[in-house]
């Protein structure tokens, strides 16, 4: 019979190196508690998609971990790049356990724990743990349309920054924050940009107040212009064809063909929850939100628990991201130790405060 290799025995596997998985990590840290962070790739990985100079819509406070202050040059909110600084020097100073391009590929169940499974440069290892927390986040991967060209070079979900459309036409595909934010910096930039939304008209009460003042004169002034109640059917090498649609789902009418030199579908991303899934995990609803005690954070398998964004599966409307799910950290680590955490993200959250003596008395 195969004999069981355990690279390691620790309290908690951490699994997932973005800000949450940080903070958790952290928090145990200060508690005295074993635990390794398994990131997949680098810690930060979805922030590190952001294209270059992007900002955070959040004010410098609202995104601090483990109580750290986040100070900008300014008092605006960080940018990706800072904050991926920010969140390096955290692991250093808290001397986090990090083990990156570790991805985990597998949680099963085992006398007092789990077995944690991972890759590292092609090789198997296994880590026997009291308790798994999952910090995978929610934006694992774009919302694909499925249409024809989608794959094409030209066209790409992930927007690499302005100046690569620099004297160019750019088709830009959806109507929140980021579609908005992406066709204001490339119209500034020098690019002739159009904007398609399945919607006809912009949320403009839910958009960033900076980026509608601004789309709003842009539009007015026929700067950009608006295809508004359009989904894309198809894309090829020189143009998008646009057809009509009232629900915002269905092409319904006659097609229009926009030429183009470049399309950034900003429509979306989504969950990854199949890690959660293989372990056990109950989960709910088209965005596989997992089952979990609110008070703890502790899914309907005992011992495993799930923080920050995965908790909400693929978020069509954001309601979780860092400043709602500091308190996560917090009752998961009292939910284990029967202590509260030092401190967390410098701003409660607000839609899940919980005292201690409620979560106590769960
Ligand atoms: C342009 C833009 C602007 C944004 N602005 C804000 C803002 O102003 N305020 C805000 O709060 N949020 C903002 N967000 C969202 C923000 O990025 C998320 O709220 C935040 O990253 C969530 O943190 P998290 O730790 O829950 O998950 P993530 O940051 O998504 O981290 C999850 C990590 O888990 C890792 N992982 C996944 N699977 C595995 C595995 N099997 N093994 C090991 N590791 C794994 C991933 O590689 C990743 O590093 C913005 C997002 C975008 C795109």
């Amino acid at each position: 019979m195969n004999k069981l290799t355990i690279n390691g025995e620790i309290d908690v596997a951490i699994v997932g190196g973005g800000p949450i998985g940080i903070e958790t990590a952290i928090a145990f840290k200060q508690q005295g508690v074993r635990s390794i962070l398994f990131e997949a790739a680098q810690i930060g990985e979805a922030i590190s998609r952001w294209p270059p100079n992007t900002h955070f819509f959040s004010t410098p406070e609202h995104v601090a971990l483990a109580g750290v202050p986040v100070q900008t040059l300014d008092q605006r909110p960080i940018s990706g790049e800072e904050y991926l600084a920010y969140m390096r020097m955290l692991v250093e100073y808290f001397d986090i356990d990090l083990h990156n391009y570790e991805p985990v590929t597998g949680v099963d169940r085992d006398e007092g724990g789990f077995i944690v499974h991972t890759h590292k440069r092609g090789e198997e290892r296994r880590y026997r743990a009291r308790y798994v927390v999952f910090c995978t986040g929610g934006m694992a991967g774009p919302r694909k349309l499925g249409i024809p060209g989608e794959d094409l070079p030209h066209v790409t979900h992930y927007f690499p920054g302005p100046h690569a459309y620099f004297r160019t036409r750019l088709l830009v595909v959806g109507g929140k924050n980021s579609a908005l934010e992406s066709a204001l910096r490339c119209w500034r930039a020098g690019s002739q940009v159009a904007l398609s939304y399945r919607h006809s008209d912009f949320q403009w009460d839910v958009v960033k107040p900076h980026l509608a003042g601004d789309l709003k004169t842009r539009l007015e002034k026929d700067e950009i212009h608006f295809y508004p109640s359009t989904i894309p059917v198809e894309i090829t090498n020189d143009a998008v064809f646009l057809a009509p649609t009232e629900d915002g789902v269905t092409p319904n009418g006659r097609i229009t063909r926009h030429e183009t030199d470049f399309v950034l579908l900003a429509t979306g991303f989504q969950a990854d929850q199949s890690l959660l899934r293989a372990a056990g995990i109950e989960l709910t609803g088209a965005d596989e939100v997992p089952v979990f005690n609110p008070n703890t954070m502790e899914t309907n398998v005992p011992g495993i628990f799930v923080a920050g964004t995965a908790a909400g599966g693929t978020q069509a409307k954001f309601k979780l991201f860092i400043s709602t799910t500091h308190a996560h950290v917090g009752k998961i680590v009292y939910a284990v130790t029967g202590h509260a955490p030092e401190k967390l993200g410098s701003v409660p959250a607000r839609d899940s405060a919980v005292s201690w003596e409620e979560v106590k008395a769960n």
